[in-house]
């Protein structure tokens, strides 16, 4: 069979990818080992312009959030599902260091930091003694509803290996690549951490970085917002509640832990005044990387090798948008963002 593209990965990155360019009219196939736990499966959905103990306003946030919702909203169309919601953060302070600081904030991102009009509306739901701001807009994306949609779709127009990329099956040179009985022209790696082992990209500044989150029931919470107070309660598929996270930057495995459980669970005892019961927990791994910026782009030394990797702790952000870049930098030959495009480590990447 002869394709355009082969893409090896179908989370955010390869999802978004492969949808681009076969929107162009080119013919993908698509290489993903369903991995329930991956990165993109197990993510919240949260599109945050601010963020951080500092309130750091989200790199380049005024181009990707607008660009994100509109990918989601016009992929959603196309695959029958809304995607995308409008779902602002509810940030409980802390302590009264933190409401001051986000005292301070408040006027230098007046776009994005509000001021609560009632700082009592919450009390029937969580126990807080230092008020609250919100974050607004926020954006929640039905993660799972669109890999299982898009999925579906690749399989009905039969673009989909559902298997492991196996190396030694794959013969690359600069004009083709062979995988098995498939020729195609060039092949994109979207295989998020997994890709910190890829031969031609492994000298990427990968760091590896562990999330745990639970999911729980909890009658009578609200799900018009997203709660906040060092972890976050977000609402999830089913009538369920999403509640994590940790980033762990050393572990010695991708299990979830007693630990979160306990801590997690001994925070929601202290803060949320309504029943909560776990039913799930589970732990994956970040794409991160050392420069939180994302690798978009092709090989500098092999042009028919090419990347979309790297989107940390923010791939409902970045996939949309860098995804389009990557197809519009191979189908027209416009540029790549220079932050974002891995042509910044053509001297690793010569090696
Ligand atoms: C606990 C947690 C919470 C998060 N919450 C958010 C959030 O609220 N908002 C946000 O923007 N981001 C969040 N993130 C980050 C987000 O999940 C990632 O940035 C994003 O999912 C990365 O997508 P990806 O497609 O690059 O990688 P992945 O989702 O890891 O997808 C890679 C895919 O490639 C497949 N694959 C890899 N190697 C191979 C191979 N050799 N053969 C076949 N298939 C292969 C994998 O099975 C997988 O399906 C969170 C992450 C975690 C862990």
């Amino acid at each position: 069979m002869v394709v355009d593209y082969i893409i090896v990965g179908q989370g955010l990155a390869g999802t978004f990818l492969s949808w681009n360019l076969q929107r162009a009219g080119k013919k993908v196939w698509v290489i993903d080992q369903w991995q329930p736990r991956s990165a993109s499966r197990i993510a919240s959905g949260v599109i945050n312009p601010i963020t951080g103990r500092r309130m750091v306003r989200t790199w380049m946030i005024e181009t990707l959030m607008p660009f994100a919702v509109d990918a989601y909203t016009k992929f959603g169309h196309e695959l029958g599902a809304s995607l995308v919601r409008q779902c602002n953060i509810i940030d409980f302070h802390p302590t009264p260091q933190m409401k001051l600081a986000f005292l301070e904030r408040a006027p230098e991102e007046k776009e994005f930091l509000k001021l609560p009009v009632d700082e009592n509306s919450w009390r029937e739901y969580f126990e807080y003694d230092f008020g609250y701001g919100e974050t607004d807009p926020c954006w929640l994306v039905d993660i799972n509803t669109m890999l299982k949609n898009w999925r579906q779709q690749l399989e009905y127009t039969q673009s989909l290996s559902p298997t492991i990329f196996n190396w030694a099956d794959c013969s690359i040179s600069p004009q083709e690549i062979r995988y098995q009985d498939i020729k195609a022209g060039k092949i994109f790696f979207c295989e998020g951490a997994a890709g910190a082992d890829n031969p031609y990209f492994k000298m990427l500044p990968y760091a590896r970085n562990k999330g745990e989150a639970l999911i729980a029931e909890i009658p009578g919470l609200p799900r018009t917002h997203i709660f906040k107070q060092g972890i976050n309660i977000v609402p999830w598929q089913d009538g369920l509640f999403w509640i994590g996270s940790s980033f762990e930057w050393e572990f010695k495995d991708l299990l979830p832990s007693e630990s979160f459980r306990k801590k997690t669970e001994q925070h929601l005892s202290r803060w949320l005044k309504l029943p909560c019961r776990v039913l799930d927990h589970f732990a994956g791994e970040r794409p991160a990387n050392m420069e939180r910026r994302p690798f978009a782009g092709l090989h500098p030394v092999m042009p028919s090798v090419g990347i979309l990797n790297g989107m940390g702790t923010k791939g409902c952000t970045l996939a949309p948008y860098f995804a389009n870049q990557l197809a519009e930098h191979v189908l027209q030959g416009t540029a790549i963002e220079p932050l974002a495009d891995v042509k910044r480590f053509t001297r690793v990447l010569s090696r």
